[in-house]
């Protein structure tokens, strides 16, 4: 299987998913998550008609993409991993969504960056759905307060929300947590669903789904 193939099976089984839930598959976006994966890989995807991509390390994104960039300007870039302080202002620079505002200190130093450079990605608020004390994201319980900070007094592209359910449990009550979270607070996004259960996720509302292994194979 090419990665065009991949790509290929990967849409037909998310446009069957929509249609499964009711609803359009225009409405959810496919983010082919290259991480650890080299340039000629993303090229492979771009050739056959992908145009947004994630990748959860900042110095990965910056060593890939800014040629990429210039050769494709329809190209989007999410970062989906943990961001810390100091490379905040890369990442302003870098990507056109963040989908990883997990703390205040974050959501702070992003607001500054962003005011200095004059560009202002999409946010998208990480929620720790599992409450799982290793994993990055802001408590179920304190997202609302959090939501709420970040719009109104920083000022932040809050799109939507972002969650990565724990290994071990079935995700379907965690996209639901999150869905829930994002209507009683008017947002539209939702990323969540992986290679392995982004079938569900679309059945609870995913507008975008995070893919990698099923387009690029295991990652080494
Ligand atoms: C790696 C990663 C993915 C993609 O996972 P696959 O199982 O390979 O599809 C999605 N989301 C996040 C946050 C990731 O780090």
């Amino acid at each position: 299987m090419t990665i065009a193939d991949n790509l290929a099976a990967v849409r037909a089984r998310l446009a069957a998913a929509a249609a499964a839930a009711g609803r359009n598959p225009g409405e959810v976006t496919l983010v082919a998550v290259s991480k650890t994966h080299g340039i000629d890989a993303v090229r492979a995807a771009l050739a056959a008609g992908q145009s947004v991509f994630g990748e959860n390390r900042v110095q990965e994104a910056a060593a890939k993409y800014p040629a990429l960039r210039r050769e494709f300007p329809d190209l989007e870039l999410h970062l989906i991993g943990p961001l810390q302080t100091n490379k905040a202002a890369q990442a302003v620079a870098l990507f056109d969504t963040i989908e990883t505002v997990d703390r205040p200190k974050l959501a702070g130093v992003l607001a500054a960056e962003m005011a200095k450079a004059g560009r202002r990605p999409d946010c998208l608020i990480q929620v720790n759905t599992g409450e799982e004390p290793q994993k990055a994201g802001i408590a179920p319980a304190a997202a609302d307060a959090f939501i709420r900070d970040c719009r109104e007094r920083l000022g932040l592209p809050i799109a939507g929300l972002m969650c990565i359910p724990p290994a071990d449990e079935s995700p379907a009550s965690h996209f639901a947590l999150l869905r829930e979270i994002a209507q009683r607070n008017g947002l539209a996004a939702l990323s969540m669903g992986m290679s392995g259960d982004f079938e569900t996720a679309i059945r609870f509302g995913a507008t975008q789904v995070r893919i990698g292994t099923a387009i690029f194979g295991a990652r080494g």
